[in-house]
């Protein structure tokens, strides 16, 4: 098979059928399967994707998971299934117009010594200019400190060829960070600009809050110089405080005991507890994501699938 589709879904009931018909369109000519993954919806999203199954049974497969596990963990899902010579990724809501698959397998065609494409955004222009200084400001601290390299503005709108597929499988990490995954396998990769379109139907489930957590994640899954940014500040005020002791004590022997300020002296107090209670919190997001990794959980469970050999239809 020339082309898998792989496309997660939350509570994209409205989109469904467009992004099928678009799909369908625009793969015509091609030997294709798309993978849908209902990632817990709680809308009609499982009922419409039956529906698209049953209409087109040949090229649906759909896996519908237990709970919502986030868009990584379909990601992960719809790759374990992928056995194509290419395999694209493709948000569910018609933001990435289908168009872009052929000029994508198009290129790797005629490229061979590229090995993925990654779909960088151009700017949307409506985008709040305070959205777009986080963003700026997060690739910025994430290179720094990561040894991933991270371009700004690269998607998961991706696709592949099937050996990437399989060395992205390979890393069974359960907390999934999929754009440093993509990035950190290697592999030659070309970056090809795109227009971001609007959403067909419902709304972004990564409103700014989620974008925090999902930045923050990031950079803890992909660096542990937090760790050591937490030694490094330590040591300084370790040093500081012992060059203020041996002033104080040759001013205590050379002028008499003086009395320091109080509000010097409890800024100070306040500044190291501070100090010290981020230390302890960047260790403890460590710590956390080190036990949650242990238990060795599944990324997902999956309740049911269509289209799959061992098919179970509810
Ligand atoms: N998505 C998912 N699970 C989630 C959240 C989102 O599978 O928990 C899917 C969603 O259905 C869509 C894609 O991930 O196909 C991108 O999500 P969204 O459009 O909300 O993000 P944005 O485009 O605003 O970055
Ligand atoms: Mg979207």
């Amino acid at each position: 098979m020339k082309l898998n589709v792989v496309i997660p879904m939350y509570n994209e009931e409205g989109n469904v059928e467009l992004l099928h018909k678009l799909l369908t369109k625009t793969l015509d000519d091609v030997d294709y399967e798309l993978i849908f993954i209902n990632d817990g919806s709680k809308d009609k999203t499982y009922q419409k994707l039956k529906d698209i199954y049953e209409k087109d049974p040949i090229h649906v497969r759909v896996i519908n998971f237990s709970r919502n596990f986030g868009k990584d963990a379909a990601i992960h899902s719809g790759l374990t299934y992928a056995n194509a010579e290419y395999t694209v990724i493709i948000d569910g809501d018609c933001q990435q117009n289908p168009k872009h698959l052929l000029d994508m397998m198009n290129f790797l065609d005629n490229n061979p010594e590229y090995d993925q494409i990654a779909m960088v955004n151009k700017t949307r222009n409506k985008e709040n200019i305070i959205n777009k200084l986080l963003k700026g400001m997060f690739y910025s601290f994430i290179n720094k400190i990561s040894d991933t390299n991270f371009v700004k503005g690269a998607s998961d709108f991706r696709m592949f060829r099937s050996y990437v597929v399989e060395s992205i499988c390979l890393l069974a990490e359960n907390n999934r960070f999929s754009k440093g995954i993509f990035s950190w396998v290697g592999f030659n990769t070309y970056y090809m600009e795109y227009l971001v379109e609007k959403r067909n139907s419902g709304k972004s489930s990564f409103n700014i809050i989620n974008q925090f957590k999902y930045a923050f994640n990031g950079i803890i899954n992909f660096s542990i110089k937090p760790l050591r940014i937490a030694t490094v500040i330590g040591l300084i005020f370790a040093l500081g405080a012992f060059i203020y002791l041996i002033i104080i004590l040759i001013q205590t022997f050379i002028t008499g005991i003086e009395v320091p300020g109080y509000a010097s002296l409890i800024s100070l107090i306040l500044l190291l507890g501070g100090i010290q209670l981020m230390a302890i919190g960047i260790l403890g997001e460590y710590i956390a994501k080190t036990y949650l990794e242990c238990k060795k959980r599944p990324i997902y469970v999956a309740k049911n699938k269509l289209g799959f050999n061992k098919e179970n239809i509810l």
